[in-house]
């Protein structure tokens, strides 16, 4: 049983602040049963492919005390990736979605995760914390809505009204109870532009997501061939795709850019033959510190020769008519 708390929220805020965050808000560590009844039927369609974690614990994506016992509040925090700069369309390269234009995010967030929960810990030696980077068995962009950090867009990515929606979200559990912030909500209003602009119908209705025909799941997550039914409609996107939150307008008007030189672009655009002859230890030293990896090189060389294949055939096409 906690004492009296010392920690409240205005500190906790003042040190995510400091450590660099940009977005920070608390819930309450409620069960999510109406979440995860859209989660189940949503996996029941199998529209998580070939992602079987998102299937898997469900109990504790429902009850985040089946993760950490005493807690009482969920801490969602943000950071801003968004780094100015458009595509160069060379003839032959492949677009990298923005998120992974510069280092992992990953080992960045752990790192300032660690600073906070000690600092916290300085303060407050009874805090008890768990935290994720988007890997853990929590509903990490239900957890974001809850703490006001934005609302759950059409296009299904959390929207912030100062940022848009080119943010990376962690997700701390706690046993300290922090008085939740109210969440955000929803301004996409009649707007549709993340629908009608998706190449691949991906998003089948507002808020609904089939990542089977999502290209950032196909070039990413999926470990099979990309089908054929794809051919011509990935708009030369070789990781990742961006295209549902480029044409939303909270980002065209909000968007900033990142203070974080961890997110400078090194990998905006690749060479569609360069994974032809690559080794895999060439690939890991490569993008050893990059998202990228995740892809590995043999998904890198499917997805180059996929867009290559897709590009003779336009071509032909093209000579055709
Ligand atoms: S990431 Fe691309 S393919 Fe996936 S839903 Fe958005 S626009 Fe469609
Ligand atoms: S493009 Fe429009 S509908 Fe889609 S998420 Fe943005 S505001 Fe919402």
């Amino acid at each position: 049983m906690l004492g009296k708390v010392k920690l409240k929220n205005q500190t906790v805020e003042k040190i995510a602040r400091e450590i660099g965050f940009d977005l920070i808000g608390f819930a309450k560590a409620e069960v999510l049963n109406e979440e995860t009844e859209k989660l189940q039927m949503w996996v029941n369609k199998n529209y998580h492919g070939g992602m079987k974690y998102m299937a898997e614990n469900i109990e504790k994506r429902r009850d985040v005390r089946k993760i950490l016992p005493s807690a009482k509040s969920v801490i969602s925090l943000g950071i801003n990736y968004f780094y100015a700069g458009d595509y160069e369309n060379k003839p032959n390269t492949g677009k990298v979605s923005r998120y992974a234009w510069g280092e992992d995010y990953h080992y960045l967030m752990w790192e300032m995760l660690e600073k906070f929960e000690r600092r916290l810990k300085e303060i407050e030696p009874e805090i008890q914390t768990k935290s994720y980077v988007d890997t853990g068995p929590t509903m990490d962009a239900v957890w974001a809505y809850k703490s006001g950090l934005g609302w759950l867009g059409k296009n299904t990515t959390v929207i912030n009204p100062d940022y848009g929606s080119w943010f990376f979200i962690a997700t701390v559990l706690t046993n300290i109870d922090f008085i939740p912030t109210p969440p955000i909500t929803e301004r996409c209003g009649t707007c549709t532009a993340c629908i009608d602009a998706c190449p691949t119908n991906a998003l089948i209705a507002p808020y609904e997501l089939d990542a089977t025909k999502c290209i950032s799941y196909l070039t990413i997550e999926n470990k099979g061939e990309i089908p054929s039914e794809f051919q011509g409609k990935f708009n030369n996107w070789l990781f990742g795709c961006d295209i549902c939150q480029e044409v939303c307008p909270w980002n065209k008007k909000f968007a900033k850019q990142t203070d974080k030189k961890e997110f400078a672009p090194s990998n905006k655009e690749l060479d569609l033959d360069m994974f032809d002859k690559m080794s895999n230890r060439e690939f890991n030293r490569k993008f050893e510190k990059s998202p990228i990896k995740r892809a590995r090189v043999k998904g890198m060389r499917r997805n180059a020769n996929f867009l290559k294949n897709s590009s003779a055939e336009e071509k032909k096409q093209d000579e055709n008519s």
